[in-house]
């Protein structure tokens, strides 16, 4: 066996819409191709005996064990791969489900799906499943220590990139609200919405949480003075800065018991309480200075440990904080009774889990003396022994919650203090007996107020009610109606997709919003190039998504980038599907045109369901989704009597058509007509059909998005088919006695789309300077020499500089083969290199004739032409 290629999904795919997180390895069966599991000895038992956890995968059976039964009757490697990825995963705490695995047109290759939660750990379980089985082939067993290794190795990926409790919490609620997400570049930073509207968050921070009052809430010393100043209940205390002072501090704040504590720390470093002698004090002034210069010197106040978290200038919650400790049993010691707790799997390290395991310090043997214990000591059954001075849930507490409890007045004054300090979120801690009983009546104090406040003690308190403290946040964030989104419009098609793009773009701008869009030539934001290149694919998208000065997102969505990574988002506002022709064929395991109409239908189906599918209703391979998507449907159409359009328009559908020389969109009884084709420069005064087709699919979605029809024939009106506007996309050259046409097309479909235009060319000869991209099926340059010996008098074949491993000079043979057939008259020429070909096809162009270029580098061809003094760069009015 051996692993070809392993991609990671990211957004709705070839696999599923709803799983978005997968993994494909694309494998080499090798031998094992025509054996499956029953035919290799040992193999079941082995396998069972490894993982006897397999047992939980129902599988096609749809029984429990019903994957077990498939290994042992016989299924391909293929597929027990898949399943023991997910099972590895599983067993790392990653619960997951989804898998596949098929059959590709290369024989003994397949290709195997699965789900991952983390990607790099979705990797290793691929390669991982791969060892497991082949050791399994080889020697009936995979040693258990190599297991062990496997798992833990998952888990350690999961946890380094684990967000934090806070942050999982933020973002599950989110997602409860469908607000997109994005992790950005930097680690914990996180966007919520799209583009204008989206809000940053880190941990609990937002981007509106006020540095001023960030700084504040640090310098303790600083909060406790602004606070006892607006008559807020603080603990008496001061600061030191040498050891020399300490002894006065202490007078200062009426002698023992007392506080000592590092001035800006947090998570309960360095803090002592309860200090009851000097030469505890000495202690732990020494510890204290090792997290900051300046210590607070404090008076130490009865009472349990609270915090209060305030979201927005609101109470949410209050949890109390009780230090890690251990209740007796009468029977184990301080010690076993401390592992015995540790072991709870809800305890782990850090902030991962719900809990913290306890860990000891020094500090700890001294308050268990204090207790009147030794760690060794049997506690009496129900006793309570502390063992770490503070509260933090990072040093082992617990969390109870008593948001029920509180008592008005400390709701008040928790409000009220938020306010002084300058927090939009921020965590109180409150020392009181009695969280229930107003502050001043029971000598209660605020110790401290916490900028960033953790969530876990809210969320997932150890006893009490969860809070979803989360959801103010987002209340926060995104006020009711606000909007979290800036509208997708999302094109895909064989042909046309860069045009359709750019126009409706272009359409976009006359609403006066600024328009992201992503095509084949680069990423650009309103009239600005943020980044040349073939962006098509989800990072480009995400660019645009990401960018805070975005109102409007249109994205070319090409199949490469769908088929390495998914689509960047979950779903669109609106999808176009122009058209599915063949082409790339034979690329990334799409053989057939169906698997690619499949390919892009995934556009269509990541719509929202109040969103619209814009189908092209004259190809039937586009019509037809309609049955799978759940969005509304719009369709555009060249047949002004087309049966399918008028019967959905009865129905009460809308839909553009091209009628009586007019784009016009139908909606109910109504006909908006946009412009007469003779007023669209694009469509070159109606004479390249195609250009009609897109500009009514643009159209079309620009007006299920509510722009005027005014604001589109404004659009459409001023977009030209120029090599500024639309390089390479029928750009028209006037050479003084005839002219040079450029364009891209690079498919069958897409010669024939521009063979229509030609044919209309009467005022003399239709020359092609023509070639296809060398990765394409030979079927594919033999299409293409049929059609040119039906649209051109005269044809130069040329290849690409990069043949893309097609041996130099067989693509030429093709198409003259193709040419042939059609036409064994047809003049033609074969001149394998692009600028000898074109300019030979220059040079040579009788008066009033047409030369047609289909460059691999369009600037090039452009260039080639100018430098031969063009009269003007034109487009073709009626
Ligand atoms: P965290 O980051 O968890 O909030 P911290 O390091 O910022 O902790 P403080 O909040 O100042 O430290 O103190 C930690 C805990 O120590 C308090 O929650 C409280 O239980 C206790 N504590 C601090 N100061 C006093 C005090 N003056 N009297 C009584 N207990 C105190
Ligand atoms: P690519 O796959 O290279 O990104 P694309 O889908 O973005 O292509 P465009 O760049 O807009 O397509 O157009 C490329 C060529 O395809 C055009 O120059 C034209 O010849 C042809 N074409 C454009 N629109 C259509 C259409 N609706 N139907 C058929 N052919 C078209
Ligand atoms: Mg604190
Ligand atoms: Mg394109």
């Amino acid at each position: 066996m051996r692993i070809l290629k392993i991609q990671t999904l990211r957004g709705p795919n070839y696999w599923s819409i709803q799983h978005h997180k997968l993994i494909i390895m694309r494998l080499d069966l090798e031998k094992l191709a025509d054996i499956s599991s029953n035919e290799i000895p040992g193999f079941y038992d082995g396998l069972l005996k490894t993982l006897p956890t397999l047992e939980r995968h129902f599988c096609s059976p749809g029984y429990h064990g019903g994957f077990l039964v498939r290994v042992r009757e016989g299924t391909m490697m293929g597929h027990i791969i898949e399943h023991i990825a997910l099972e590895l995963q599983s067993l790392a705490g990653m619960e997951l489900g989804f898998g596949r695995t098929r059959e590709t047109s290369t024989p003994g290759v397949y290709q195997v799906v699965f789900e991952y939660s983390n990607e790099e750990a979705g990797r290793y379980a691929g390669r991982a499943a791969v060892r497991l089985c082949q050791s399994i082939i080889d020697r009936g067993r995979y040693p258990q220590a190599e297991l062990e290794q496997d798992v833990q190795d998952l888990q350690d990926f999961w946890r380094e990139a684990s967000l934090g409790p806070s942050t999982e919490a933020i973002i599950k609620e989110a997602e409860k609200r469908s607000i997109p997400w994005i992790c950005l570049g930097t680690r914990f930073l996180i966007q919520l919405g799209y583009g204008i509207h989206q809000k940053r968050i880190q941990a609990t921070m937002s981007d509106q949480t006020s540095i001023l009052g960030v700084e504040l809430a640090c310098d303790k010393e600083s909060t406790k003075r602004i606070l006892a100043d607006s008559g807020v209940p603080v603990p008496r205390g001061t600061v030191v800065n040498f050891f020399d002072e300490l002894e006065d501090a202490i007078e200062l704040v009426g002698s023992y018991p007392i506080v000592i504590k590092p001035l800006d720390g947090n998570h309960g470093r360095g803090i002592t309480t309860d200090i009851r002698t000097w030469e505890e004090a000495e202690a732990a002034y020494d510890r204290a200075r090792q997290i900051s210069r300046s210590l607070i010197v404090e008076r130490y106040y009865v009472g349990r440990d609270h915090r209060v978290l305030v979201i927005d200038g609101k109470f949410v919650a209050v949890a109390e904080r009780v230090p890690a400790h251990v209740v007796g049993d009468g029977k184990s010691t301080i010690m076993e009774l401390l592992e015995k707790t540790n072991q709870d799997p809800k305890r782990g390290d850090g902030h991962d889990n719900v809990l913290t395991k306890i860990e000891l310090d020094h500090t700890s043997y001294k308050l268990i003396e204090r207790q009147g214990y030794k760690d060794n000591s049997i506690l009496p059954e129900g006793q309570v022994c502390y063992l770490r001075a503070t509260a933090n849930l990072s040093t082992g507490g617990i969390a109870i919650d008593r948001t029920d409890e509180i008592h008005p007045e400390n709701v008040w004054l928790a409000q009220r203090i938020v306010k002084i300090i300058g927090l939009d979120i921020a965590g109180i801690d409150i020392v009181t007996t009695d969280i229930g009983r107003p502050l001043r009546e029971v000598d209660g104090v605020v110790v401290e107020v916490n900028a960033a406040p953790g969530f876990r003690m809210h969320v997932a308190p150890s006893k009490g009610v969860s809070r979803n403290v989360a959801g103010a946040v987002l209340d926060m964030l995104f006020p009711r109606d606000k909007p979290f989104r800036v509208p997708i419009i999302s094109i895909t098609g064989t042909n046309g997709k860069t045009t359709t793009t750019r126009l409706l773009a272009h359409i976009f701008k006359h609403t006066n919003k600024v328009v992201g869009y992503t095509t084949t030539d680069g990423t650009y934001i309103g009239n600005y190039l943020v980044e040349a290149g073939d962006n098509t694919g989800p990072q480009s998208a995400q660019l645009i998504l990401q960018d805070p000065t975005i109102e409007v997102a249109v994205l070319e969505t090409a199949r490469g980038g769908i088929l390495r990574s998914g689509l960047a988002f979950a779903f669109a506002n609106v999808g176009i599907i122009l058209n599915v022709a063949a082409d790339h064929l034979g690329l990334g395991d799409i053989d057939t045109i169906d698997q690619l109409a499949h390919l892009k239908s995934i556009v269509a189906e990541s719509i929202f369901p109040d969103g619209y599918a814009v189908l092209n209703a004259d190809d039937h391979r586009v019509a037809i989704m309609a049955e799978k998507t759940k969005a509304n449907i719009a369709y555009f159409t060249m047949n002004s009597d087309s049966k399918l359009v008028r019967d959905h328009i009865q129905t009460g559908g809308v839909a553009a058509v091209y009628e009586n020389g007019f784009v016009s969109i139908l909606k109910g009884d109504w006909t908006h007509r946009i412009e007469r084709v003779d007023n669209i420069p694009l469509t070159m005064g109606g004479k390249a059909p195609f250009m009609i087709a897109n500009t009514l699919a643009a159209s079309l979605a620009a007006f299920l998005q509510n722009v005027t029809i005014e604001e589109i024939r404004a659009g459409l009106k001023t977009f030209r088919a120029s090599v500024s506007q639309t390089p390479g996309r029928m750009n028209l050259f006037n050479l003084g006695d005839y002219h040079a046409l450029v364009d891209y097309a690079h498919n069958p479909a897409g010669y024939e789309a521009l063979g229509a235009f030609v044919r209309n060319w009467t005022t003399g000869n239709r020359i092609g300077v023509i070639g296809g991209p060398g990765d394409r099926r030979d079927d594919n340059f033999i299409a293409l020499g049929k059609l040119s010996a039906q649209i051109f008098d005269r044809v130069v074949i040329k290849e690409d500089d990069d043949n893309r491993g097609r041996p130099r000079g067989t693509a030429s043979e093709l198409i003259v083969q193709g040419i042939c057939k059609v036409n064994p008259d047809c003049s033609y020429e074969v001149i394998l290199d692009e600028t000898q070909a074109i300019n030979r096809a220059l040079d040579a162009a009788p008066k009033g004739s047409l030369v047609v270029i289909l460059p691999e580098s369009v600037n090039r061809a452009i260039e080639l032409i100018k430098v031969r003094g063009i009269v003007k760069e034109e487009i073709l009015q009626h």
